[in-house]
């Protein structure tokens, strides 16, 4: 009886230990991919597969899985769970999320910089972002070795990105020198050259005025044309050279009582041709013998030109506009309106006339307006480029000061001198002058005058200078 009882009890003991085993014995969890998976920042976490199973019954249905994994690098639990007759049993994965990626350094300007040899490089900026961490630029660290500028910095997972920026020290512009007055002067005999001035300038070392080299001289006394060199050089050993011409003339024969012929009348027009006062004046000219100068503009009609020029008259030149803003507004703009007439002149008569006359004569003080000092650098200009100019000593007082032909004409004749010649300024443009010419050449002729049209071997009346 109590052997029995004894076999009972152990029974009873072996079958709740097998019953235990079988409850407690956990099931198999495979974990696809493994229970450590690293994934890149960026990338999102995808479930890879698992299968749960005990005594070979799958038990997927049963699995419950929960995470907290979110979009920033560190390490998280996924946990995989079963309840099996009320006992938990689970399984945990660790998901990584790591940055790999480097951060983007971008350089404002150039990776290579041309700077001034006696320079400093001045930072043009610089920027680092990252991929996890945004805008790192402030944790960039500079350094500079030689030439070379070198970018540095990490990212908060330790990526790490590094640029140059090159820096060349060189200077290959050359300097430039500016000459004060113009490039070519043009002196008369006898007066004093004194340089007009110069500055000089460098990309790199600014005002080298002062490292000006000149060579060359002129001789006021002596007719020539003279070279002055300019040459300067920067720290670099960059050379520039200008060029200066001057050229010493003779001076010209001066205003007045002994100039020319004595007791020769040039009647002059000017402002012409016009239809109406041209021809008629042309006509008295035809019928008393005498030869004039017209100095002519682009008005009126081409005939009047050519019937000028076929009697025997000097067809001069006295600028194609007469518009004092445009003939005076600078040099290139006076000769381009001379050269205007000129043209019309050559191509209604085929011939070129060299003679002119300035509108408002040399001693104008209108082209003051519009440029200053003009009249001196053309007075001597033109003689460079071959012209003669003609101003007067008798003026008729037609272009304002008398509407009358009576005073035309006693505004000539008392001004006629025998011990001179006697140049007379007249417009063919105003009918009182038509009017009055007939008297004043028979008043010139009964006086012993001879009258002659300006050619290119009349001696220059001219007037002083005052712009
Ligand atoms: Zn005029």
């Amino acid at each position: 009886m109590k052997k029995k009882y004894v076999i009972g009890i152990v029974s009873i003991t072996i079958l709740l230990i097998i019953l235990s085993v079988i409850f407690f014995i956990p099931p198999k969890f495979e974990l696809k991919g493994g229970k450590n998976i690293e994934i890149k920042y960026g990338e999102k976490y995808k479930e890879p597969g698992y299968k749960v199973t005990k005594f070979g019954q799958n038990l997927n249905k049963n699995v419950k899985i929960t995470n907290k994994i979110k979009n920033k690098v560190g390490t998280y639990d996924v946990i995989y769970k079963v309840k099996i007759f009320g006992i938990t049993f689970s399984q945990t994965r660790t998901v990584k999320i790591v940055d790999l990626e480097k951060p983007v350094i971008t350089l404002n300007g150039n990776t290579n910089v041309l700077i001034c040899p006696n320079s400093e490089y001045q930072e043009e900026g610089y920027k680092a972002i990252d991929n996890y961490d945004g805008d790192i630029t402030e944790k960039i660290k500079i350094t500079k070795k030689d030439n070379i500028i070198t970018y540095f910095v990490k990212d908060s997972s330790n990526n790490e990105a590094k640029v140059t920026r090159k820096i060349i020290k060189e200077d290959k512009t050359s300097p430039s020198i500016n000459l004060k007055g113009n490039k070519a002067i043009t002196l008369y005999l006898g007066n004093t050259w004194k340089d007009p001035g110069y500055t000089a300038n460098d990309n790199c070392d600014n005002d080298i005025t002062n490292k000006v080299a000149i060579s060359g001289s002129v001789n006021t006394n002596k007719l020539g044309t003279y070279k002055i060199t300019y040459a300067v050089k920067d720290s670099s050993q960059n050379q520039t050279t200008v060029q200066r011409t001057v050229k010493v003339i003779s001076k010209p024969t001066n205003s007045g009582s002994s100039s020319g012929k004595k007791g020769t009348i040039y009647l002059t027009f000017d402002d012409g041709p016009k239809e109406g006062t041209t021809n008629v004046i042309l006509d008295i000219l035809k019928e008393e013998n005498v030869k004039a100068t017209f100095f002519v503009t682009n008005s009126g009609p081409d005939y009047l030109i050519k019937r000028e020029y076929n009697e025997g008259h000097t067809v001069g030149l006295h600028t194609a506009s007469h518009n004092y803003s445009i003939v005076y507004k600078s040099v290139d703009s006076y000769y381009n309106d001379l050269k205007q007439v000129q043209d019309r002149v050559k191509r209604i008569t085929g011939y070129e006339s060299k003679i002119i006359r300035f509108p408002g004569g040399s001693s104008n003080t209108v082209s003051k307006n519009y440029s200053k000092g003009i009249m001196s650098i053309l007075t001597k200009d033109v003689l460079n480029k071959g012209y003669k100019y003609y101003d007067w000593n008798i003026s008729s007082g037609d272009a304002g000061e008398t509407t009358s032909s009576s005073g035309v004409y006693n505004n000539v004749i008392r001004s006629l001198s025998k011990n001179r010649a006697n140049m007379i300024l007249m417009h063919d443009i105003k009918p009182y002058t038509r009017d009055a010419l007939r008297n004043i050449i028979r008043y010139g002729k009964n006086n012993g005058y001879t009258f002659e049209k300006i050619t290119m071997s009349t001696p220059m009346i001219t007037h002083h200078v005052n712009n």
